[in-house]
């Protein structure tokens, strides 16, 4: 039987052990942590409960493909709950914005902002439905192994066609007038941790899955989404191994051979499949030999955001919050210059808020509130001085919830944690504290971006946020079926590629 290591039980990790293991790979699967999820993971603070960093679910269809793959059904292991509304957007002038699925209701909040401006909402929709799915059907669903395989004859049109050369913040601007409507629906960009100024246009394709597929929230909160992979890895027979890191991979004459743990034990395999954070792992896990040209490389790409995070117990319900809830700070333009420019925290805060309350119990007792505020701020590598920062950013938040009519909520706080991008790297492995690893700009997405198989080291594979074909829960677990793709194929063991709808 053929034998695989993976190391890191993230999405990708979770994802690529049971795929193996339900094609026949004796799977060994080692996470450094006590629980399995990785960035998907938990926050406990006294009786309050937080999801650690995602808390929106997109392209629920990715999941049921891949739980399908292996001829189970995602509905056995995981309920799903649609947001309707998704989000509530303030502005700093006090206007606010909620979006829905619903097309009624979004038409009476979209024309109470700019009048007229439903029907190009419509229009940037069906634009959005030929950029989804021409993204889905030729970049995010293949895996290119050289740069001439996605420049072709046939590719460079559909380059276009989906904008992928473009800007999205240039598109969206050609259908609404409102700059509050453009920040409206280009911030989804900041999911994956890029400014909609950089971004291709290509990712207007995330306001349209909002739109069209839904937000969606699992029962138990994104935290289940690694826990339902958990099981079926223990029911396809992966050996889990948590609170076991691995030290070093193990090489032999330029091949991956097994891992070396922390506590000093050798694990052979015929393959290793690396799940850690890309640009952490090639620093940390490879033999020093390779991992220092590499890094160096790696410290000239683009990192996404970090996100300071609080988490906040409260004794008190917040009247008015939804469970989503977007705040734009003063200058949307210069926060993104500020954060991935000058690598500095914009002085007038943008943020998000999670308040999962609203929708389901077990996170806060009851009549009480546990807040997940997410900041976005530049990666490690600048100036800034996380601790003293950390309180200028506590403070800017609470003071805008207040200006914004939800109360003083200082009073408030029973239970709090707060996380900066140092504890992002320390704590979690991600190099530079970059919360979705490699950005996503032209030229760091298809083969510019990581591949699967590792260039130097045979039986050596990874997935994960920064290879292909990049961040965010559903697709990394794409990039785990690519792996195992190519795992098998190196195994002698290859099957028919899956397609993703
Ligand atoms: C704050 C935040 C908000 C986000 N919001 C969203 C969102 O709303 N929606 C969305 O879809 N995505 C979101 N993302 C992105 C999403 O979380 C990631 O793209 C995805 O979870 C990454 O999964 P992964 O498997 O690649 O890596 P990870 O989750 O990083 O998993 C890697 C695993 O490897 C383990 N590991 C590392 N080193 C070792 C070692 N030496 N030995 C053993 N184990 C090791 C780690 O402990 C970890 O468990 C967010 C991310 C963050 C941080």
């Amino acid at each position: 039987m053929s034998t695989a290591i993976v190391i890191g039980a993230g999405v990708g990790g979770l994802t690529a052990a049971m795929k193996l293991a339900h094609a026949g790979v004796k799977v060994e699967l080692y996470e450094k942590s006590p629980v399995p999820g990785g960035r998907c993971g938990r926050v406990e603070v006294g009786e309050f409960r937080f999801d650690l960093g995602p808390t929106i679910l997109l392209m629920p269809f990715v999941l049921q493909q891949a739980f399908a793959s292996i001829g189970r059904k995602l509905e056995d292991h995981l309920e799903l709950q649609r947001c309707d509304p998704h989000y509530r957007v303030h502005f700093r002038d006090g206007s606010r914005v909620v979006l829905w699925t619903d097309p009624a209701k979004m038409k009476a909040e979209l024309e109470q902002i700019e009048p007229g401006s439903y029907p190009r909402y419509q229009q940037f929709l069906a634009r959005g439905k030929i950029q989804n799915d021409a993204a889905f059907e030729h970049f995010i669903t293949r895996h290119f192994s050289s740069v001439l395989e996605f420049v072709t004859p046939k590719s460079v049109p559909q380059m276009v066609r989906v904008g992928a050369l473009s800007k999205l913040w240039s598109h969206v601007s050609k259908y609404f007038a409102d700059d509050r409507l453009r920040q409206a629906l280009s911030f989804q960009t900041m999911y994956l941790g890029v400014s909609p100024y950089d971004a291709p246009a290509v990712f207007a394709l995330l306001p349209y899955t909002e739109a069209v597929h839904g937000i969606w929230f699992p029962r138990g909160g994104m935290h289940a989404v690694p826990l339902a992979l958990a099981e079926v890895r223990r029911l396809e027979g992966v050996a889990l191994h948590l609170g076991q890191g691995v030290k070093q991979v193990q090489v032999e004459n330029g091949k991956a051979v097994g891992v070396e743990l922390e506590d000093g034990q050798v694990r052979r395999a015929d393959v290793v499949l690396c799940n850690a954070d890309y640009a952490w792992a090639v620093k940390h896990l490879l033999p020093p030999a390779l991992a220092a040209p590499r890094s160096a490389k790696l410290s000239k790409a683009r990192f996404t955001s970090s996100g300071l995070m609080l988490y906040l117990g409260l004794s008190q319900r917040v009247e008015g919050l939804l469970h989503h809830n977007v705040f734009f700070g003063r200058d949307f333009k210069g926060s993104f210059n500020d954060i991935f420019e000058k690598g500095r925290v914009p002085d007038d805060l943008s943020f998000y808020v999670n308040a999962p309350s609203r929708t389901a119990e077990g996170f806060a007792p009851e009549g009480k509130d546990a807040l997940q505020v997410l900041v976005p701020v530049p990666p490690l590598g600048g100036p800034v001085d996380w601790k003293a920062e950390a309180g200028r950013v506590r403070a800017g938040v609470l003071a805008r919830l207040k200006d914004e009519g939800y109360g003083d909520l200082e009073p408030l706080i029973e239970a709090e944690q707060v996380l900066t991008p140092d504890d992002w790297q320390t704590h979690h492995r991600l190099e530079r504290g970059s919360n979705f690893g490699l950005a996503q700009n032209f030229l760091q997405l298809g083969p510019f971006r990581p591949k699967v198989s590792d260039p130097d080291l045979k039986n050596l594979f990874w997935c994960g946020a920064s290879v292909q074909p990049g961040t965010g829960v559903p697709t990394v677990m794409i990039s785990a079926g690519f792996a195992v793709d190519a795992v098998l194929a190196q195994l002698g063991m290859a099957r028919p590629r899956e397609r993703v709808a």
